[in-house]
């Protein structure tokens, strides 16, 4: 049975990267407004994730990381009202079975904190023979989840990352996209033993003051506004867009840079992204790329979610037209700066 989860662990938590996703869309759920990482051997020593959010029930410690438990899918109407980032109880269980997994956490109603330590799903007693039980500990308001030894026991996968440099920079790469997509909060990222973050924004900036900080004040003034539409035909999707663009003749566009939310989650979709660099290449020299950011909101309903939430290209109904609505908008977006 642990070789079963071992491995759908490692599907789930390719590399240290998706382990940060699935822990700061956590620590969104849970309405933080400050999402502090550290990083260590880029996330393969040491992971840690430090937010002021709701914090987690001591009650509902033992079973955290158990695959499945804290799966909000009771019944298959609750497929198509998802509201939320998570919805399969999969990202902690996952976590626990490549990684030592300790979490601290505090409620506003808890008079002291908790803490838990995980292995392969389940709490781990504090002294054998002992039960599950979370221990007290001191603590702000909010949740600490540290995954250190990433892969510790899966040694060819561990072997697999040769630099944890490159490690770093895809952690990084989320991190930024998200602190932008979630300027209410403050974000912070650094290296374990540094001083100096290496993303740093403060509590209620905007979108655009972090792409200034975060990418490069002359992207962030030059970006074309893709203001809140909703796409045709007729409503029938119920979807809305909005984001910005770069200018095609931007010096920024060379370099470019793809920020695809899809219902505040940060997805891949290969045809939303040929469509809209398609726009492009009459402009771009070749081989160089638009600055995107776009933010759809779609029913949930309406989007497939039998693809695996951990892969993140997404599908939903209507695809082709729904597409062909949002070129159309993002290239009045570009004829209005007379490219
Ligand atoms: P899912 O998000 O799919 O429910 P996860 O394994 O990602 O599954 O998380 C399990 C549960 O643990 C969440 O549903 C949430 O209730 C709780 N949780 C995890 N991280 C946090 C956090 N940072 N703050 C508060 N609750 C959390
Ligand atoms: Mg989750």
């Amino acid at each position: 049975k642990d070789v079963i989860n071992q491995i759908a662990a490692a599907e789930i938590i390719h590399r240290p990267a998706n382990a940060i996703k699935e822990l700061l869309e956590n620590s969104l759920d849970a309405g933080s407004t400050s999402i502090k990482i550290t990083v260590k051997d880029g996330g393969l020593k040491l992971l840690q994730i430090t937010d002021n959010g709701h914090g987690i029930n001591k009650a509902d410690l033992p079973l955290l990381c158990e695959r499945y438990a804290t799966s909000k899918l009771h019944k298959f109407e609750d497929l198509q009202q998802l509201g939320t980032y998570g919805f399969r109880g999969e990202a902690l269980a996952s976590i626990s079975y490549c990684s030592h997994v300790e979490v601290v956490t505090k409620t506003k109603n808890d008079g002291c904190g908790w803490k838990a330590n995980y292995q392969d799903g389940v709490l781990i007693p504090a002294k054998p023979g002992a039960g599950p039980e979370p221990k007290p500990a001191a603590a702000n308001d909010g949740t600490v989840i540290t995954a250190e030894d990433l892969f510790y026991n899966m040694p060819l996968r561990k072997r697999a990352f040769k630099s944890p440099s490159d490690e770093y920079n895809r952690i990084l790469d989320v991190v930024t996209k998200y602190a932008i997509h979630n300027p209410h909060a403050a974000w912070v990222c650094k290296k374990a033993g540094t001083a100096l973050p290496d993303i740093s924004t403060t509590v209620g900036s905007t979108a655009k003051a972090n792409i200034a900080s975060l990418y490069s004040p002359s992207l962030a003034a030059e970006l074309l506004d893709v203001p809140l539409t909703t796409l045709q035909p007729e409503n029938k999707l119920g979807a809305k867009c909005r984001g910005w663009v770069s200018n095609a003749n931007s010096n920024w566009a060379r370099k470019g840079g793809w920020l695809l939310f899809i219902n505040n989650r940060l997805v891949e979709s290969v045809k939303i992204k040929k469509a809209i660099e398609a726009l492009y290449t009459a402009y771009l020299p070749k081989g160089a790329s638009p600055w995107v950011y776009l933010s759809l909101e779609i029913d949930p309903a309406k989007i497939d979610v039998n693809v695996h939430p951990t892969k993140s290209e997404v599908h939903f109904l209507n695809e082709d037209e729904m597409i062909e609505s949002l070129v159309d908008t993002v290239q009045t977006a570009l004829a209005g700066a007379n490219v």
